[in-house]
């Protein structure tokens, strides 16, 4: 990977530069975190004006309906999305992020015709319904059953820590049908519509009050069986390729989110006085260094993903290390701001761009608990970097 800025790059950044001068500042207002329909309502809008631009799936191959943006674009694209404040995916985080570019990688020419423009124009939202109240971390060891019934699956079981399932049109959902041999070897990935009789939804609350995510119980839900992605047993490997995708390239957003975090902070350190403590410059320079070095992982994992089509185990570094890191800018945050920090206008911009308002800090605190656990918590990532990168026995 190359990289400098090519002039194509930067006629990229120019045209993506103006057109989010102009359409971010006339936005409405953001929702409420809690009001989960009103922020359906406003990440799918700003997802079809994206697709109205052109910039949708900016780093799905133009075969999926993508740009097929090159890696450096992509790059480009998310640190002038940070740069303008502009949104992220939002609701559209599974969709976007790892369903979508599953069916891209593993999906029929008609699952992808069906599935993957509805994702881009914001048209559906999708859940994903792996983790089971038995099968978080040993995901493998799932229950939930599906049984071939004519040109449908009849899927049984319940599903746990479902995000965005009450806002969700479709669902990529593992089910068991297979006990012979290893667990692994039993399991299929299926496209589950959200509305299809038998589901019932129970939302769960989390730490910071909002229902995030949900129960899923299934009772008898037909799936057909078009709606199958890869062969029947063969759903392991199909969501190790989701996983790679979750892992490696879904937080690169957040990474950028939490580097202006920590701008952020070092100005309001600055205002302060805290900035003369020498204990506070250290740790703002060794987070900001960690950044840094992430931000490179980053680029090297886009790379890879772009060249093979998925990203490689570099992803698990990535999650691993980014997750525990957002942790410590989120709770230095906290022991400059102190009471401040659950205040509208305490954390200016680094740039005099919009104070971060509303307990955004606090917010953001107590969801950073939730990351190094969400798509693998941090000590199955430790196994994986053990196993798979440093080739020690397994534990
Ligand atoms: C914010 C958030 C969003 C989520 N969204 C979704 C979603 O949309 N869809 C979905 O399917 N799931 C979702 N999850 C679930 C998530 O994938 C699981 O919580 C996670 O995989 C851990 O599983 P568990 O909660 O069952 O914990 P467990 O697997 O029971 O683990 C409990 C503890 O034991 C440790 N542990 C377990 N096995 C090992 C081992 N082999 N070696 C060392 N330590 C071990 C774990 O690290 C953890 O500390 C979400 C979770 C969060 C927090």
């Amino acid at each position: 990977m190359d990289l400098r800025y090519s002039q194509s790059e930067e006629a990229f950044r120019a045209e993506l530069r103006s057109w989010l001068a102009e359409v971010v500042p006339v936005l409405p207002p953001r929702p409420s975190p809690h009001d989960w329909p009103a922020r359906r309502a406003f990440d799918t809008a700003w997802q079809k004006m994206l697709y109205d631009a052109g910039y949708a799936g900016i780093d799905w191959p133009v075969q999926g309906g993508g740009r097929g943006a090159s890696p450096v674009e992509q790059l480009v694209y998310l640190e002038e999305l940070e740069r303008a404040h502009a949104p992220y995916v939002g609701v559209n985080f599974v969709g976007l992020l790892h369903a979508g570019p599953t069916i891209v990688v593993e999906g029929t020419p008609e699952q992808r015709a069906r599935f993957l423009p509805p994702i881009l124009r914001g048209d559906e939202v999708w859940c994903q319904g792996f983790s089971e109240p038995d099968a978080g971390s040993d995901l493998a060891s799932l229950r939930t059953r599906a049984v071939r019934h004519g040109d449908d699956y009849v899927v049984t079981g319940t599903k746990i820590w479902t995000s965005h399932a009450e806002v969700a049109d479709c669902c990529e959902l593992l089910v068991r049908t297979s006990d012979e041999g290893p667990k692994h070897k039993g399991i299929t990935w299926l496209i589950m519509p959200m509305d299809a009789p038998g589901i019932e939804i129970r939302p769960l609350r989390t730490i910071s009050g909002s229902s995030e995510f949900a129960e899923l119980f299934l009772d008898g839900v037909r799936v057909p069986v078009a709606n199958r992605v890869g062969a029947e047993n063969d759903g392991w490997r199909v969501t190790m390729v989701t996983l790679s995708f979750e892992r490696g390239t879904a937080f690169v957003g957040e990474l950028l989110e939490t580097m202006e975090l920590l701008r952020r902070l070092k100005v309001s350190a600055r205002r302060s006085g805290a900035w003369d403590e020498g204990e506070v410059r250290h740790r703002v320079g060794q987070m900001g260094a960690e950044l840094d070095a992430l931000w490179a992982l980053a680029r090297r994992n886009i790379s890879q993903a772009t060249r093979t089509g998925v990203p490689g185990t570099g992803a698990s570094v990535f999650k691993l290390a980014f997750s525990e890191l957002r942790q410590r800018v989120a709770q230095l945050g906290m022991d400059l701001l102190g009471p401040a920090g659950l205040s509208t206008d305490e954390l200016p911009s680094a740039d005099g761009g919009e104070p971060l308002g509303n307990g955004a800090l606090v917010e953001l605190w107590l969801n950073a608990f939730n990351r190094t656990i969400a798509a693998g918590t941090s000590q199955i990532q430790r196994n994986i970097v053990a196993e798979r990168i440093l080739g020690l026995p397994k534990a």
